[in-house]
């Protein structure tokens, strides 16, 4: 049987949801196009275990209008999008699951553009890229941008050193205790910039192997992952899961900046409060974490070297414009980013009207 791609009602406010089956190969998995306000929607394709096609289409929802903000906010002429593939990314990846989700992006005639997210690598979106235009994060093509994480790990490094120049100041992170949490992609690479800047590292991971790396070429200290809201710091930079800060890790956070790449730190929107009122500092993830998007944007729009460093320089200047507009208006960083998004968006719509 072919692919079959089936458009679903979306809910108020998104512009596209699709299902998409393909018997043969196993593929059965999500397209959601949030917005495309500011342009074709951009965002990665994660492949995960879903209990359920429920929770699939609940993750591809959440994730495509994080993505809008995150995107709006970056200023990168890109809407928010994402897909969802149902499976586990051990066993069930193959060719022909790959070519079919590449079809389905296809479909869509560039109104999304795929790229790899959580259990998806550049060699599968390789794969992706051979049935449509619209899969980027290659590692190989004239405009290929590789692996984002490095440029995520530079957006959240500047964005820490605006944070520390806004809370102790100054940028100079010498002596600072620096909690990094997840020594993945991005928190290693993270952890190597705050360490030659002279930060004391503190580190966690259930990876044995990369906290092991840290203590040996960093000199970092290590906790396990139950200790890391009773440990003394300065900064606290969460790298692994989302979630994190509750209305009880808030209450044990000794940190007065938090700053990391993990998505959705915040376990309900309430807890920017929380926050505010220790007197903690949050920098908002999805400005903060824009650092890889910004590089595949780089490749969407063919663009060099110096779009990539201007738009990173950009997150930082709009993170410090967020702690300044937080300070005088006395709302978390959180509604502050929001409004920004609010007025980015609302302006790219009556563009679109008057176009
Ligand atoms: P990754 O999978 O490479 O690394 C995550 C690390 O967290 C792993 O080493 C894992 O062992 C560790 N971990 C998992 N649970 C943990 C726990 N309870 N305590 C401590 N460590 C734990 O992921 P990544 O690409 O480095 O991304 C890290 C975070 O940043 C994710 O939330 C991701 O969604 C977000 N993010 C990444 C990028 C990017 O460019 N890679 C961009 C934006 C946002």
């Amino acid at each position: 049987m072919a692919l079959v791609i089936t458009d679903e009602t979306p809910p108020a406010g998104y512009e596209r949801l699709v299902h998409v089956e393909d018997v043969e190969s196993g593929l059965d998995a999500f397209i959601c196009i949030h917005s495309t306000a500011c342009g074709p929607a951009a965002g990665g394709c994660r492949m995960w275990n879903y209990a359920s096609l429920d929770d699939a289409r609940r993750d591809v929802l959440r994730l495509a209008e994080g993505m809008t903000c995150k995107n709006a906010i970056a200023d990168l002429g890109l809407g928010g999008g994402k897909s969802v593939i149902i499976g586990n990314s051990r066993t069930d990846k193959s060719e022909a699951l790959f070519r079919a989700f590449g079809r389905a992006v296809d479909s869509l005639g560039g109104l999304y553009y795929t790229a790899e997210d959580v259990g998806i690598t550049p060699d599968d979106m390789a794969i992706v890229a051979s049935e449509t235009p619209y899969a980027v994060g290659l590692n190989s093509g004239a405009h290929a941008s590789g692996d984002p994480s490095p440029f995520t790990a530079e957006g959240v490094f500047q964005c820490l050193r605006v944070g520390a120049e806004q809370v102790f100041g100054s940028a100079d992170l010498t002596g600072k205790r620096v909690l990094v949490q997840g020594l993945g992609h991005v928190g290693m690479a993270l952890a190597e910039k705050l360490h030659a800047a002279g930060a004391v590292l503190i580190v966690s991971d259930l990876n044995q192997n990369a906290v092991k790396r840290a203590q040996t070429d960093l000199g970092a200290e290590i906790c396990s992952p139950e200790e890391v809201f009773s440990q003394q710091m300065d900064i606290f930079a969460p790298c692994a899961l989302g979630g994190i800060l509750t209305a009880e890790t808030v209450a044990r956070l000794t940190a007065k900046v938090v700053c990391g790449a993990a998505n959705n730190q915040l376990a309900t929107p309430d807890i920017a409060g929380h926050l505010r009122a220790r007197g903690i500092s949050y920098l908002p993830d999805y400005v903060v974490n824009g650092g890889g998007i910004i590089s595949v944007a780089g490749e969407i729009h063919r663009r060099g070297e110096n779009y990539r460093r201007e738009r990173l320089a950009g997150i930082a200047e709009r993170i410090r414009r967020i702690l300044a507009l937080s300070q005088s208006s006395g709302k978390t960083t959180t509604e502050v980013a929001s409004d920004m998004v609010a007025d980015i968006l609302a302006q790219a719509s009556s563009r679109r009207v008057l176009a």
